[in-house]
């Protein structure tokens, strides 16, 4: 196992890891705290919107967001969206979310996970426990991290496969109208709140390893960020050196949780880069390293922020305010489903049953 243990600039990379704020980066701790704090507050309203339902007492708030755990049946929807032009009403907001990630990804990188996504605050945490507790970053030999690395991509290729190749518009349709992807949300709540032993094993061992090798899930295996890394070398914003400036110093290599080489190159296209922007304030010099744009112009790591917050929770609003956001299931037919429970095979299977 390789160990990269960031010798060019010990200060730096323990200023990170200890959560110093580094110019302006405290706008991305700002944006992952807010996620979090979003996320919370949602997860409370659910639970009880739930326990209303199985009680059957009225009122409760069910949060539109939870569909943005729901990632394969956005998927599924976006098909169904090109496809046939009508624009699902089942999970709407996870739809939405997922456009709003693409969208980020086309325009600032993989800035989703590294800005906004739950999951990779998580690894990131996870990471800076690691390091205080080992002192190194432990990285992979690359005999290993290279195979590991496709493994997120040939998860993304089977769930694209049997989604937009496999699928027909008419199995398409008949998916998303599915009893089973009606309580899609709710089922996931259940399946965490009651979580099974092998699943909580599974969750514990990538916990483990994501503390182990930083960011494991999300370098390995997430499929979301592999489909984002697609865009990585499309996008419209990029780390870009300026040779004639940099004096090679290495900091900014020393501290890029993706283990690129930024000081040996001139443009950053890694589909690995996940848009931190920590080399870019790591940077000792104004114009060495800069987040450049086909127009010629430069972000900076506070206007690079700016545009994901807009982009990303302003796409919100506008789905919130334009009818976009709230599922047209009603209320009745989840008391219904759920006071009847969600387990029975026949009526939850993928393809099959039906509501009365
Ligand atoms: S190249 Fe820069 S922006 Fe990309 S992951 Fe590394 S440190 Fe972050
Ligand atoms: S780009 Fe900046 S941080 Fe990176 S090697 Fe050059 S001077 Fe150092």
């Amino acid at each position: 196992m390789g160990m990269f243990s960031n010798k060019k600039n010990p200060d730096r990379f323990n200023n990170i890891f200890k959560g110093k704020p580094v110019k302006g980066l405290t706008l991305r701790r700002g944006s992952q705290l807010l996620t979090l704090a979003v996320l919370t507050i949602m997860g409370i309203q659910f639970a009880d919107f739930i326990n209303k339902l199985e009680q059957g007492l009225p009122g409760g708030v069910r949060p539109a967001g939870v569909e943005g755990f729901l990632p394969i049946g956005a998927l599924i929807s976006l098909k169904h969206w090109f496809a046939s032009g009508e624009f699902s009403m089942v999970h709407p907001a996870g739809l939405v979310i997922l456009i709003l990630v693409l969208g980020t990804g086309f325009l600032l990188r993989k800035a989703f996970c590294s800005w906004i996504c739950p999951v990779g605050l998580l690894s990131e945490v996870l990471a800076r426990v690691a390091h205080l507790t080992f002192k190194i970053r432990i990285k992979l030999p690359r005999w290993l991290d290279w195979p590991l690395l496709s493994l997120k991509y040939i998860i993304l290729i089977f769930f694209a496969h049997s989604i937009f190749i496999q699928m027909s518009p008419q199995a398409i349709r008949e998916f998303i109208e599915l009893p089973y992807n009606r309580v899609a949300d709710i089922k996931m709540f259940y399946f965490f709140a009651h979580i099974t032993p092998f699943a909580a094993w599974t969750v514990a061992i990538l916990a483990l390893l994501s503390y182990l090798v930083p960011y494991f899930w999300c370098r390995y295996l997430c499929p979301y960020g592999a489909l984002l890394g697609v865009f990585g070398p499309f996008s419209l914003t990029r780390i870009k050196r300026t040779p004639e400036s940099c004096t090679d110093c290495g900091k900014c290599s020393a501290v890029c949780p993706s283990f690129i080489s930024v000081d040996k190159k001139i443009n950053v296209l890694s589909p690995e880069c996940i848009g931190c922007m920590e080399c870019v304030a790591s940077c000792p010099l104004d114009d060495a390293l800069v987040i450049a744009t086909p127009a010629k112009f430069k972000l900076t790591p506070r206007a690079f922020a700016i545009a994901l917050f807009v982009l990303f929770w302003g796409g919100i609003g506008i789905a919130q305010m334009t009818g976009y956001w709230q599922s047209n299931i009603p209320r009745h037919e989840l008391q219904h489903r759920v006071q009847k429970g969600l387990d029975d095979p026949v009526e939850y299977g993928h393809f099959r049953g039906g509501y009365e």
